[in-house]
């Protein structure tokens, strides 16, 4: 949600940033209930006045009469304050549906532009790997390792669910351990967060749950959800909180499952455990005050690189394009990681997101902490993905694998795992 108050002075810098971002919000109409809920809010403020006027009159010396028509005024005012308050509420209702349609506004750095073909490529780190034989996709590696079972998924659960199993396993703990070392080593809180949340705290953090393009598995009678991404929980713990960053931002990291509906996206780039219905996901969250965030932007980027060069992984950082931003977020950097099993020849794939929605998703959860003058205010929020593991796998057993067929284990999970590579039993 952005500031109403400064819809009026904006309104042309606002429409063209709905555009941008390939958005629809009947601007006009907002304005129109906003105004029209402040001359209501005024009317009543007035009324209110009159009537504490009047009560203070009836408590004094007054002669029969008067009385009798302070007493008829009194009765009058009462009903035309509850009128008024009635009246109020109806089109603060209408303001909230449509308000909570306005998405953030960009970044002026953000590169303008429909959709991820705009996105700007920042930097490339890593050497692509060169191969002395074909190399496989994840999909051929996993089944003919024996670490991903996606028939059993298919069968026990449906498509795009999958079991890992033996050394897969153990790389999904290894990984989730890898990541909150770096992440505690840099100040963060770690939390397992629930895999399942309440409505509301979707919709603060900027999901429609039930809207029919909804990524959200939303449960059958109940106000709750599964969670996409622990964004959700961890941006919801603090909902209605004032919280202290004065010396500091609240950095959190949160561990849990992500389900995701993904509807209509299948094919080629979509394959195996590309794109999923679940998978486990090591997230941050930071609070922070709104001079803060650009920085602790640039430091969430900064530790998703520090995770992949770590893992020696290559990877290419992408600015994303306005139009790819969705509702909440400022600015978005995402990695993509090399994956020489995509496509024909290999390509980039997505493998985190960052991003800054700075007051976007604390004006609707209301978050908020004391500036320097005591005034309460609403901190920025980010966040960032550590590790998604069904992509790291991906990424990893692509670059990994070997002439042999087996899979060579990145040097710095070899002490969390217990062996250094997975061999090809055939
Ligand atoms: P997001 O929360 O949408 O920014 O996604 C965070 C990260 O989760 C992405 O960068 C991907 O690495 C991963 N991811 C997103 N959607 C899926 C999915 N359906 N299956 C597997 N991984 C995903």
């Amino acid at each position: 949600m952005i500031n109403l108050h400064l819809i009026k002075e904006n309104l042309e810098a606002i429409k063209e940033n709905v555009k941008n971002r390939n958005m629809s919000v009947d601007l006009d109409l907002v304005l129109h209930l906003f105004e029209k809920k402040n001359s209501l809010k005024a009317q009543i403020d007035k009324q209110r006045n009159l009537r504490n006027e009047n009560a203070k009159q009836l408590k004094g010396k007054v002669d029969q009469n008067r009385r009798e028509f302070l007493v008829a005024e009194g009765k009058a005012l009462k009903i035309e304050v509850a009128k008024l308050e009635q009246e109020m509420d109806h089109i603060s209702d209408l303001l909230q549906v449509e308000a909570l349609k306005i998405p953030n506004m960009a970044h002026p750095d953000a590169p303008l532009g429909a959709d991820d073909r705009s996105n700007k490529e920042l930097k490339q780190i890593g050497n692509i790997p060169q191969f002395s034989f074909k190399p496989l996709d994840h999909v051929e590696l996993g089944e003919t390792l024996d670490l991903v079972d996606f028939e059993a998924g298919s069968k026990v659960s449906g498509s795009k669910f999958y079991f890992l199993k033996n050394q897969a396993v153990l790389l999904e703990f290894a990984l989730v351990r890898y990541a909150l070392d770096i992440l505690m080593r840099h100040g963060f809180t770690i939390y397992q967060t629930p895999d399942i949340a309440r409505e509301s705290i979707l919709q603060g953090i900027g999901f429609n749950p039930r809207g029919a393009e909804s990524n959200i598995y939303p449960l059958e009678g109940e106000e709750t959800c599964l969670v996409g991404t622990a964004e959700i929980t961890l941006g919801g713990y603090h909902a209605g909180d004032i919280v202290d960053v004065s010396k500091k931002p609240i950095l959190m990291a949160g561990v849990s499952h992500c389900f995701r509906r993904e509807a209509g996206s299948a094919g080629q780039f979509s394959k195996g455990l590309y794109r999923v219905h679940q998978f486990t996901k090591v997230e941050m969250f930071c609070y922070c005050k709104p001079q803060e965030s650009d920085q602790l932007h640039e430091f969430l980027r900064d530790i998703e690189e520090e995770i992949f060069i770590g893992l020696n992984i290559p990877f290419r950082v992408v600015d994303t394009a306005i139009g790819d931003l969705g509702a909440p977020a400022y600015r978005k950097y995402d990695l993509e990681a090399w994956m020489p099993g995509r496509g024909e020849h290999g390509d980039w794939g997505e493998i985190t997101s960052t991003s800054n929605c700075t007051d976007f998703q604390s004006r609707r959860l209301n978050v908020r902490y004391k500036d320097s003058d005591g005034k309460n205010q609403f901190v920025h929020t980010l966040n960032g993905t550590a590790i998604a593991i069904s992509r790291a796998m991906v990424a990893i057993f692509e670059n990994y694998q070997q002439a042999d067929g087996s899979i060579r284990m990145p040097t710095i999970l070899v002490p969390y795992l217990g062996f250094d590579h997975i061999p090809n039993p055939n």
